[in-house]
């Protein structure tokens, strides 16, 4: 590596986190209940080989700890929906919880996910004592089989996951990570993640030999072509399933939410979510693939789409027959007069290496907005 490279990929780094660091400190002050949570909802989902639902509940935090201390992801906004000022107690988390556990009759949904927008794992987010009541509400619900949850690797010890594992004896436990990308340069410069994908192996073998891995999978972070963005996915897609033998796979398609790169990037044209047949595109190009519904906390203000004359039914063949079947077929008789454009646009050239291009696309955008 030579010393100009270095520097320039130093100040592509230093310019992004930069940004990311001035949006967040926009985010306004928000009163909040914190008694309530800040979502539940059912999702569609597969079970054991069969269309199902499951029921997802996101707690309200003083936010995730990554998005607190450096900015956190360039995609991510969930950090404007949460308490960032207040003192939680403990048991407020239990209450959120109890209270939308309670709206739910899990004979119908053998899944619970219960996200904290942030890390479970991580006791400053979610105090151990409040962690531990929850499981045990949890416990005694036999019509729950699988439990899942987020967290961060760093949070991840061998510890934590056996006293998991132990407190839902029986149950089958996913720990969801978001790996995002194989490609190092790209979740360091793109996203901002701040782990590489060595620190990721070590954990995702610690998670496997105690729990369940599910992996998340980034489609098209800032600063890619629709092209790089779909190879880019395939290639993680594959390395989870086959290398790092994840139990699940999740493609999560990234959206623009407020006070985020993705939406500074978006708002200033630079930026573009992905098209629909990209998602059926890595469909076809692997197995077993889970879509993650483009919800999250706060709501996207932009989602992956097609023209405006199919978004809507190929959203719903995706999310709604896809999702509950992971059968391809599904998907295979699709048509609209907007796919040839996008054949067209993978065809898009861009920069090479990615942190030229990453200062090239900043330098443009101060000298258009100065
Ligand atoms: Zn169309």
């Amino acid at each position: 590596m030579t010393s100009l490279k270095d520097a320039e990929y130093i100040k592509a780094k230093n310019r992004v986190v930069s940004i990311i660091k001035k949006l967040r400190v926009q985010i306004p002050r928000k009163i909040y209940d914190l008694s309530q949570a800040g979502l539940s909802e059912v999702r569609n989902d597969v079970f054991e080989n069969k269309p199902s639902e499951r029921v997802v509940i996101i707690l309200r935090t003083n936010g995730c700890s990554w998005s607190r201390s450096s900015g956190g992801c360039s995609m991510c906004g969930h950090i404007a929906e949460h308490a960032l000022w207040e003192k939680f107690e403990p048991e407020l988390f239990v209450k959120q919880f109890s209270h939308e556990y309670s709206k739910y009759n899990f004979s119908y949904y053998p899944t619970l996910c219960l996200y904290n927008n942030g890390s479970f794992l991580n006791e400053r987010e979610l105090p151990l004592e409040a962690r531990n009541k929850i499981l045990d509400i949890i416990a005694k619900n036999d019509n729950i089989k699988q439990f899942i949850f987020e967290t961060r690797l760093e949070y991840v010890t061998p510890e934590n996951l056996a006293d998991i594992k132990k407190r839902l004896n029986g149950k089958k436990v996913g720990v969801a990570i978001g790996l995002e990308t194989l490609n190092d340069e790209v979740r360091d410069l793109c996203i901002n993640k701040g782990f590489t994908l060595k620190q990721f192996e070590d954990k995702a073998k610690v998670v496997s030999e105690i729990l369940n891995l599910r992996t998340y999978v980034l489609l098209k972070p800032p600063f890619l072509t629709e092209k790089e963005a779909i190879d880019d996915a395939v290639q993680t897609i594959k390395y989870a399933q086959n290398i790092l033998k994840a139990d699940s796979v999740h493609l999560e398609a990234c959206t623009v939410q407020d006070y985020t790169l993705v939406h500074y990037l978006w708002n200033r044209g630079v930026y573009q979510t992905a098209r629909l047949w990209s998602i059926i595109e890595i469909l076809k190009m692997t197995n077993n693939i889970y879509v993650s519904p483009f919800r999250y906390l706060p709501l996207p203000k932009r989602v992956p789409h097609n023209c405006d004359k199919c978004t809507h039914v190929i959203t719903k063949k995706v999310l709604k027959d896809y999702n509950t079947s992971l059968d391809l077929s599904v998907l295979s008789d699709l048509s609209c007069k907007c796919k040839q454009t996008w054949v067209d646009s993978l065809n898009e050239k861009a920069v090479s290496p990615l942190s030229r291009r990453i200062n090239l696309i900043l330098d443009e955008l101060e000298i258009n907005h100065l």
